[in-house]
């Protein structure tokens, strides 16, 4: 995809350089590097509402404050709170009794909230809504007596909340192979559901194979796979195919992320997904002149930022945005919360 035929023949005296200039140590100028920046990226607006949510619960309750699972799948974020006397917990048994408590962006199942009833916990939920909508899909669908088939990736927090809405009549798969294995008590009752964060690509391979094999099969109306989801894989498939090498900024354990890259690596772009600019590789410069960077949906812009400011410093980049899609979504706060801040301010 290098445009610039200098250089695909760049001689290892180039390469050194290139990578010497990585550390600093030899940049004797700019190497005209073009950084492509993807937009929408980053933060969504369940994400923005989760952090918020987290925040503001630290101003009322101080610390520590107690979050079922990583409040957003993104490191710098869980370490951040962290730092502020957050403490994430796997296991409802660690939070003391009535003690305020945090659900993630990515929900529970409703044996956690009946968990978290018995043991008095002050809870705050910040699941995303749109996450909350799949789980009232199921619910309906449920309630009619279907078999919902749920696509998504096993063990992702978002998908053993969804499944425990009902778990006696939910099924996950993930793949083709997983739906020709698919065996259903009524196939005139069964409907299908996604995890929010998937690629759209993958999902309607899937979804396919599921027509297929049973043509009577429902769906909601709307899609699962969430608007965030859809603008950011939107992104990375018009603008990677300009670029010779693309920066996903995000967590492994980010669905959203990981599929970024993935989706750059399909179109023959090769990429990467990345915490910050710590995990750069040298020769993963060689030969490259244009660099897309893109961010997960639980990314902070200011990791996004260094890694830019780097390339710039580093390389010589000069920084185009690219704007695919403009985004005009905002959650509020949970409920809970504006009753409580509300009461607050009241009282104050
Ligand atoms: Fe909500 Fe989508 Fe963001 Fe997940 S990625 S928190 S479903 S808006």
């Amino acid at each position: 995809m290098c445009r610039d035929p200098t250089r695909r023949s760049l001689r290892p005296a180039d390469l050194d350089t290139l990578a010497q200039a990585r550390f600093g140590s030899r940049c004797d100028g700019p190497l005209d590097m073009k950084v492509i920046l993807a937009n929408p990226r980053g933060f969504c607006a369940g994400v923005n509402m989760a952090i918020e949510s987290l925040d503001r619960a630290l101003e009322i309750f101080g610390a520590p404050l107690y979050v079922y699972h990583e409040i957003v799948h993104n490191k710098w974020v869980v370490e951040r709170f962290q730092r502020r006397g957050v403490i994430f917990v796997e296991d409802l048994n660690d939070v003391p009794e009535g003690s305020p408590l945090l659900f993630s962006a990515h929900g529970v199942s409703p044996a956690i909230r009946e968990l978290s009833r018995q043991r008095r916990l002050q809870v705050i939920d910040a699941t995303c809504p749109l996450v909350t909508k799949v789980h009232l899909e199921a619910v309906k669908y449920a309630k009619l007596g279907y078999t919902i088939i749920l696509i998504g990736h096993e063990g992702h927090d978002e998908v053993v909340g969804t499944m425990g809405e009902a778990p006696d009549r939910m099924v996950l798969v993930e793949s083709v192979e997983d739906v020709e294995r698919l065996e259903v008590p009524d196939p005139n009752k069964l409907a299908y559901l996604t995890q929010t964060t998937l690629s759209v690509d993958d999902a309607n391979i899937v979804i396919a194979a599921l027509k297929r094999k049973f043509p009577a099969i429902h769906h909601p109306p709307k899609d699962d796979i969430c608007y965030a989801t859809q603008n950011r894989q939107e992104a990375i498939r018009e603008l990677a195919p300009q670029a010779d090498l693309v920066l996903v900024i995000g967590s492994q354990n980010s669905s959203n992320s990981l599929r970024l890259a993935e989706i750059a690596n399909l179109l023959g772009t090769p990429a990467h997904l990345i915490d910050g600019v710590g995990e750069l590789q040298p020769e993963w410069f060689e030969g490259v002149q244009t660099v897309l960077v893109s961010a997960g949906a639980s990314a902070p812009e200011d990791v996004v930022q260094d890694l830019v400011k780097h390339l710039e410093t580093t390389y010589g980049a000069q920084v185009e945005h690219a704007v695919v899609r403009r985004e005009d979504v905002h959650f509020p706060l949970p409920k809970s919360l504006r009753s409580r801040l509300a009461a607050q301010g009241a009282n104050s």
